[in-house]
């Protein structure tokens, strides 16, 4: 879903910035092309540090500025999880309904759809007189390895770039 999804975004958030006015500067593209290349989630910090790698003249005041443009053209979405920074999920644009695992270990999160879960919200919604549009599940837990070992094999790697 890698390369369809990321020209996609990028063009339906040109298309969102230049309804206000704007326009898709060098260091708004680089900073665009670190968040649709990207299917990890990802603090302001980190994607500073991923768009200054593409464009060095990135500044920390546009990716500050970018973040609440791309929550509003709902291509990105900001997760709470109840940690010190924001978290930001690019994947929204292709999969609108996923859900996540959070390792409170960790901080690992692991998406996933399902259909049982759109179902069942359905059924649910049905019985109580509501139409659902949407569904973000948080589930809250530790990696399997931690209750074996003490520790996540993924601890302290938050900060690379895998994919
Ligand atoms: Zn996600
Ligand atoms: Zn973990």
């Amino acid at each position: 879903m890698a390369a369809t999804g990321k020209s996609c975004a990028i063009g339906r958030f040109a298309a969102f910035l230049s309804q206000r006015g704007l326009r898709l500067t060098a260091q708004r593209r680089a900073i665009l092309d670190a968040v649709f290349g990207t299917h990890q989630h990802f603090t302001a910090d980190e994607l500073l540090v991923w768009a200054r790698a593409l464009d060095r003249s990135v500044s920390r005041a546009t990716v500050y500025r970018m973040l609440p443009l791309l929550t509003e053209s709902g291509l990105v979405r900001a997760l709470d999880l109840g940690k010190n920074s924001k978290v930001f999920d690019p994947n929204y644009a292709d999969h609108p309904n996923h859900n996540h695992l959070i390792c409170e270990n960790c901080d690992r999160i692991i998406e996933f759809e399902s259909e049982e879960i759109a179902r069942l919200a359905e059924d649910i919604g049905r019985r109580l007189g509501f139409e659902v549009t949407g569904q973000k599940l948080h589930l809250t837990g530790a990696c399997v390895e931690f209750g074996a070992r003490g520790t996540c094999a993924h601890k302290g790697r938050r900060h690379g770039r895998s994919g």
